[in-house]
């Protein structure tokens, strides 16, 4: 039996729409609108995270049960749960969008576990609600697996991230374009029951301010705080102006991690930026082998690349000039808010300046480190040097007599190494100085580097081979892979291939590099 306490604040203490159902709408006025999953054919539970049923409380003979691909498939509720999608509009590659709201998310309820901790509890790909406007409600296996495995990949990384408890098939079929050979085809459906302390997004409150609904806009402002982030202190507008501090600075840190493990979300809109500071929205995310700052895996955004990976702490930035834009009328003055994007830049310099310097296997970077720092950088986009296997290898260079043989097999391209060998040599001589200057024994700064620096990252044709296994109704290779990401810093023999570089056949095949948004 599935025990679960609810408390549902939000639609409790936010005003939702007085009309129920699908029926797609502009919503005004309202936060929320109750909705009911769509029931699926044949739910069948496919995977589920260990880890986050235990966050919940769920045991596993509650996950084996035949109730538990019911309820996470949307075919049935448990006592406390009263679905809803939330209300929501965002700024889509640089342009205001209007309403876009949960369109295939329902949020079943905000569990509380024992230690009281909050978790709701969000099924992606549950049908359609009235912020579906044209499309179906629902979510194919493919993408599914990724924002899976994924969304658990990024925690055990250390990175801030919604979670994924399970991935339920539907026994449904669904029909989407299959990127660009443009034949639509069907496909397997799934649902994903994604878990976070609060799924408010940048969007939740440009929507109001883009209706002048100011008296909404301070209502799930003060909300916010109160449920989500109940530490702050002060007066009314005290915490206000704390609270936008803290949202800058927990997106800071998040886009600092994005770039310490090579991780490229791809559709940065604002209505995909977590107002927690938490990776939200897996769609056409990737990860970076060979280094290269103007990759995007994002095929809709192949023209612009507006989202490519270098470029990800300047989007952050603009999306919170977006988010300080809308909550001005809750705001005296615009004083606190630039002060607030400010703490975004300087913590995002700090904590982004501390994480490479953990790369390299220092303490601290000094202002005289920059040049080489950079110049790494520059060769390993010139040479086509995969970045995990490079920082990974990185940590076994002989500082008494540095060579490039460790970093051999970063390397994409023997032709290219050649070529930039000596610009290598010459560098590794400069870096072994430094790391000798710095005085600290082997042993510790390649514990350090290890610990910053992951063996495995979900790149993205472990993910296309899952999901091709996944396809023809194998998921042996989804739950290796799930297990492989626990650990990801650690050294699992036998699963060595897991961490080799992308294989040539890879470069170009559809969903091993780039990706569509309509999943
Ligand atoms: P995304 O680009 O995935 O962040 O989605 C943008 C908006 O489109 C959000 O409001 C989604 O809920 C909505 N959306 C995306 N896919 C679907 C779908 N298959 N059915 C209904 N709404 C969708
Ligand atoms: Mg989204
Ligand atoms: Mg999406």
């Amino acid at each position: 039996m599935l025990a679960l306490k609810f408390d549902n604040r939000f639609i409790a203490e936010l005003p939702g729409d007085p009309e129920e159902g699908p029926r797609r709408r502009q919503v005004h006025g309202a936060c929320w609108s109750r909705v009911l999953p769509t029931p699926v054919r044949q739910p069948q539970l496919l995977a589920h995270s260990p880890e986050v049923a235990a966050l919940l409380g769920i045991d596993e003979a509650a996950i084996q049960a035949a109730e538990f691909a019911e309820v996470f498939g949307g075919n049935r509720l448990i006592e406390g749960m009263d679905p809803y999608a939330a209300c929501y509009g965002g700024h889509q590659f640089g342009g205001w969008a209007g309403q876009l709201g949960d369109g295939r998310a329902i949020i079943l309820g905000e569990t509380v576990n024992a230690k009281g901790e909050r978790w709701e509890l969000q099924l992606k790909g549950a049908g359609p609600t009235p912020y579906a406007r044209r499309a179906d409600g629902r979510a194919v296996l493919r993408s599914s697996i990724r924002e899976f495995l994924c969304s658990e990949a990024m925690h055990h990384l250390g990175v801030p991230t919604t979670r994924a408890l399970s991935l339920v098939a539907t026994g449904e079929p669904v029909l989407r374009d299959m990127f660009y050979d443009g034949n639509p085809e069907y496909e397997p459906g799934a649902v994903v029951c994604r878990v976070a302390p609060s799924f408010i997004r940048f969007g939740n409150f440009e929507i109001f301010t883009s209706r002048n609904d100011t008296a909404l806009l301070e209502k799930l402002v003060d909300f916010t705080i109160a449920r989500d982030f109940p530490e702050i202190e002060g007066d009314a507008q005290e915490k206000r102006a704390r609270w936008f501090a803290e949202v800058c600075e927990r997106t800071a840190r998040l886009i600092a991690h994005w770039m310490r493990v090579g991780f490229v979300h791809g559709v940065m809109n604002t209505d995909n930026m977590s107002i927690l500071g938490l990776t939200i929205d897996y769609g056409p995310y990737g990860w970076i082998d060979n280094y290269d700052p103007d990759w995007t895996p994002n095929t809709t955004d192949a023209e612009g690349r507006r989202y490519r990976f270098g470029h990800q702490p300047h989007i952050a930035h603009w999306n919170l000039s977006r988010l300080a834009d809308a909550l001005l009328p809750a705001f005296p003055t615009p004083d606190t808010l630039h002060h607030g994007l400010d703490r975004y830049i300087d913590v995002f310099t700090e904590t982004h300046s501390a994480m490479t310097a953990a790369k390299f296997g220092l303490h601290r970077l000094k202002r005289e480190d920059s040049e080489w720092v950079a110049e790494a950088f520059e060769l390993m986009q010139r040479a086509e040097v995969d970045m995990t296997l490079f920082f990974r290898k990185l940590a076994e260079i002989d500082t008494a007599a540095p060579s490039l043989a460790p970093l051999a097999e970063a390397f994409y391209s023997e032709a290219l190494r050649e070529q930039h060998r000596p610009a290598f040599e010459a560098w590794l001589q400069g870096y072994a100085e430094r790391l000798r200057g710095d005085g600290e024994p082997a042993e510790a700064r390649r514990a350090r580097m290890n610990a910053t620096n992951p063996r495995y990252v979900l790149r993205n044709y472990l993910a296309q081979e899952a999901i091709d296994l996944a396809t023809q109704g194998d998921l042996s290779r989804v739950h290796e892979l799930l297990d492989l990401v626990r650990k990801p810093y650690d050294e699992q023999p036998g699963r060595e291939r897991f961490a080799a570089r992308r294989p040539d056949w890879a470069r170009q095949k559809a969903g091993c590099s780039m990706l569509s948004c309509s999943s």
